[in-house]
């Protein structure tokens, strides 16, 4: 698994080599459920010889249930669709090139891009497939009974980032870790959730500077991002869930619930498809919600005395026994003399005594010793094509 990581780390380093174009695209919003200018950024770079030619290609169509002969589904299929796109041109330049494409978002949009850069050298780079919803989101299906149709009310997840070029429910995504955003129902309107939610992606998987987020930036193309419909309330910790938000996050991975009201945020502490809440308007609110999301996504437990202090995750990185983490650190090359006891708890982690998300809130924090083997075991088993 490790030797995996390790390969795949340099191959992407090694993507970015001499003569080859850098690209990267992202939207902006990155998800509105109602009419807007959706705007698609793409940057480019390439420094020897410069950057000569910047192509985004757009797919735009209307979203649906996949129904007609089969049920309705949650994950989401297009119809309809039709291509648009822009080529900007430069002379050959060798800092940075950004190129823009805007969409006029109208109800119930799905749109798929990809991003082609040319060097002056003739090599080419083109980004990974990025999906997303805009508009009035769909609110019923179609259901073929065979003698006769009816329509049905029903929702679909809306996909934010949805790391494919084929949107349908039949797209594998067994090899994603699948983010899931609801509102709770403390949010004004469903505007203010995607207000809210637009900062925390952003931070958390592509704008943060800080050590916090080094590993969501790094494994961003390992995460679909999608948010769902009305139904959820986290407030104090209640975590409930009505329709349709409990249908939707039946798909999801892990679910954020995302509210603005104070209160103490926690979480499930579950392998995959556990569910967390995370207040918006907190200074770190990225950290609090990747923090969450370690318990109701990746099953780690709280490595401070007051917390969850156990685990859910593999290897687990809180313990009930000291012998049980020293084999754990053990297995996992990493020294038993760090096992140290969680206040007077009676239960036990690796601390190697670095800043670690799990414990410490600060943004220089990071997964450390056992956690981070167990959020790169994760991603080493997404490459693997089963993220869970
Ligand atoms: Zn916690």
């Amino acid at each position: 698994m490790r030797t995996l990581l390790s390969t795949l780390i340099l191959l992407l380093f090694a993507a970015g080599c001499a003569g080859t174009p850098r690209v990267s695209a992202l939207h902006d919003p990155l998800y509105r459920a109602e009419n807007h200018t959706s705007t698609i950024t793409a940057t480019a770079r390439e420094s020897r010889d410069g950057i000569r030619e910047v192509s985004i290609s757009a797919i735009v169509g209307e979203i649906t249930a996949c129904s007609g002969s089969f049920l309705p589904s949650i994950i989401p299929c297009r119809q309809s669709a039709v291509g648009m796109g822009v080529v900007c041109v430069y002379p050959d330049v060798t800092t940075e090139v950004t190129c823009a494409l805007p969409i006029a978002i109208t109800p119930r949009r799905i749109i798929t891009y990809t991003v082609t850069a040319r060097s002056a050298g003739g090599r080419t780079a083109r980004s990974g497939a990025v999906t997303y919803a805009g508009g009035a989101p769909l609110t019923q299906a179609r259901v073929n009974l065979g003698f006769v149709n009816i329509t049905i009310p029903w929702e679909t997840a809306r996909p934010v980032l949805w790391r494919t070029d084929t949107p349908s429910s039949s797209t594998s995504r067994e090899d994603k870790i699948d983010f899931g955003f609801v509102p709770d129902e403390d949010m004004p309107n469903y505007r203010a959730f995607t207000d809210d939610l637009q900062p925390m992606v952003s931070a958390l998987f592509y704008t943060d500077t800080n050590q916090f987020s080094q590993w969501t930036r790094t494994w961003k193309n390992v995460f679909n991002v999608w948010a769902g419909p009305d139904g959820a309330d986290g407030e104090g910790c209640t975590r409930s869930f009505n329709a349709p938000a409990s249908t939707v996050r039946a798909i999801f991975d892990g679910t954020a619930i995302l509210h603005r009201n104070a209160f103490r945020d926690c979480a499930s502490i579950t392998l995959g498809g556990g569910a967390g809440t995370a207040q918006t308007n907190l200074g770190d609110a990225a950290w609090v919600l990747l923090h969450e999301s370690g318990h109701f996504m990746f099953g780690l437990g709280d490595e401070y005395d007051g917390g969850g202090i156990w685990a859910a995750s593999n290897p687990n990185n809180v313990f009930a026994a000291k012998a049980a983490c020293e084999s754990a650190s053990s297995a996992n090359g990493l020294p038993i003399a760090q096992c140290a006891e969680i206040g007077a708890t009676g239960k036990w982690r690796n601390d190697d005594g670095n800043s670690t998300t799990m414990e410490d809130r600060t943004l220089s924090s990071d997964w450390r010793t056992l956690s981070a083997k167990a959020v790169n075991n994760i991603i080493s088993s997404c490459f693997s094509g089963n993220c869970y």
